[in-house]
């Protein structure tokens, strides 16, 4: 398994990843939900509220860390990530290697002019100074990995007051990060085919590719006869289309990889 990533590795030099981490127990927000009604989007940003200070706290893992050496030493070209947690940012990977297919927490959007460029710590101010009783609340509840958090018993979001677009005035906030049954925008389509049609190889690390956004640049990648391989447990949906697969954990075989190609001094 080793050897077999870093021969490909080596090979190729050029390799996209695509990471995700899953969270099966956790019902995902539906986008029609959140755009259609404002009670819904009251009770998403009182739950986020909660569970920002958490969630923002969140660190890169030796994962992160080493996808971003291998940028740093031209083994790997791109990356992009399926997770909206920004922790590839955080590990310092240069902006013009990433793309973050799904979107960031990190940012806040407006449905109605489209404005994405709020900042959500920023945006967690504003929130903190409309509903300044919902403070007391923070540290209740359990934070789910998207920053949701289950309400406290008793707890009304009926009230909860959402900070209005600084472009528009709208209150039709959301995160900038794709929901279930939403569109990736098509910059960030073309942006995500052009990393696999530049590339040599295309590495699938932690993913089980189940969603149709990630799957189909797999697809492409197959039809321009890229070499693909997959580092991860369980199934995928690409499983048809890859030269060789390990089902085994990601952080590990990285470890060791970047070990031989490098060096631990580095
Ligand atoms: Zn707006």
């Amino acid at each position: 398994m080793l050897s077999l990533v870093s021969q490909l590795i080596r090979a190729y030099q050029t390799i996209e990843v695509i990471s995700y981490v899953r969270n099966p127990n956790h019902r995902p927000i539906l986008y029609h939900e959140l755009a259609s009604s404002h009670n819904y989007r009251q009770r998403y940003w009182s739950r986020s509220y909660l569970g920002w200070p958490k969630m923002s706290e969140s660190q890169p893992n030796a994962t992160h860390d080493i996808l971003k050496k291998l940028v740093d030493h031209g083994y790997i070209q791109n990356i992009i990530t399926q997770n909206v947690d920004s922790l590839h940012t955080k590990a310092g990977t240069p902006n013009q290697n990433l793309l973050e297919l799904h979107g960031t927490l990190y940012k806040v959007e407006c449905m109605d002019c489209g404005d994405t460029s709020a900042d959500r710590n920023l945006y967690q101010h504003r929130i903190h100074a409309r509903n300044p009783s919902w403070k007391a609340m923070i540290g209740k509840g359990k934070v789910n990995p998207d920053g949701d958090v289950e309400l406290p018993q008793g707890a009304s979001y009926d009230e909860f007051d959402i900070p209005p677009c600084l472009h528009c005035g709208s209150q039709k906030m959301k995160p900038k990060v794709v929901f279930f049954g939403e569109n990736i925008k098509h910059p960030v389509t073309d942006q995500a085919e052009k990393f696999i049609r530049d590339s040599s190889a295309v590495l699938v690390i932690g993913s089980s590719l189940a969603t149709y956004s990630s799957y189909r640049l797999l697809r492409l990648a197959h039809q321009l006869h890229k070499p693909i391989g997959i580092v991860t447990k369980g199934p995928t949906r690409a499983d048809n289309l890859m030269q060789w697969k390990g089902e085994v954990g990601c952080s590990p075989v990285l470890t060791m990889v970047y070990k031989n190609l490098i060096g631990v001094n580095n």
